[in-house]
């Protein structure tokens, strides 16, 4: 990035907007609209890899409670990037994922987290710790992209998308649950 003259306010360099037209610019419109199909592909990339990153915390996991529910949000998971097919069909895109840096982070943490604690119930708190990090990235995802999708009135890949929101936020509490219910106290005391 070029730094601002000294002592002076930096020039703005954007092209004067024509009367009329700020709202309804199709190059800013094309560049929303391919933000949002970056996103797409983002979330793509993440949902595919926790697919194979959540049976590796479930095999981990101590608590019979918290093992079921990592390997239902799994299968819930598998239909969500299904989901997300059906989203790139109904917007007319091939389905393609690429790379998502925060979710490959979140994954790495869970897999320290997993290594650096000792069998049992302080591992089972920080497998909860981290998937709830994961839902989270998630929750924050599919809010945006839902919100997108009604601006670009794509309605229908919104319905879906927001089908994957609720059951994201449903894991959350589900973790938040088990973590309050039993695992923080055993790993306590
Ligand atoms: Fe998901
Ligand atoms: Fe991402
Ligand atoms: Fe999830």
């Amino acid at each position: 990035m070029k730094a601002p003259a000294k002592g002076g306010t930096p020039k703005r360099t954007a092209t004067p907007k024509k009367p009329g037209t700020a709202n309804s610019n199709p190059s800013t419109e094309d560049g929303f609209r391919k933000f949002f199909e970056d996103s797409l592909k983002d979330i793509y990339w993440a949902e595919k890899a926790l697919t194979k990153a959540l049976p590796k915390m479930a095999k981990k996991a101590t608590s019979k409670e918290l093992t079921l529910a990592i390997n239902e949000h799994l299968s819930v998971t598998q239909n969500q990037v299904k989901r997300l097919e059906q989203v790139f069909e109904l917007i007319g895109k091939k389905a393609t994922a690429k790379k998502c840096e925060a979710m490959a982070g979140l994954i790495k943490e869970a897999e320290e987290i997993m290594e650096e604690t000792q069998h049992g119930d302080v591992r089972d708190a920080g497998i909860i710790a981290a998937a709830q990090k994961v839902e989270h990235y998630e929750i924050a995802t599919y809010g945006t992209l839902c919100s997108f999708a009604k601006t670009l009135g794509e309605t229908e890949a919104g319905h879906l998308l927001a089908e994957t929101l609720a059951e994201e936020k449903d894991c959350d509490l589900k973790l938040t649950e088990i973590a309050e219910s039993s695992v923080n106290e055993m790993a306590a005391y």
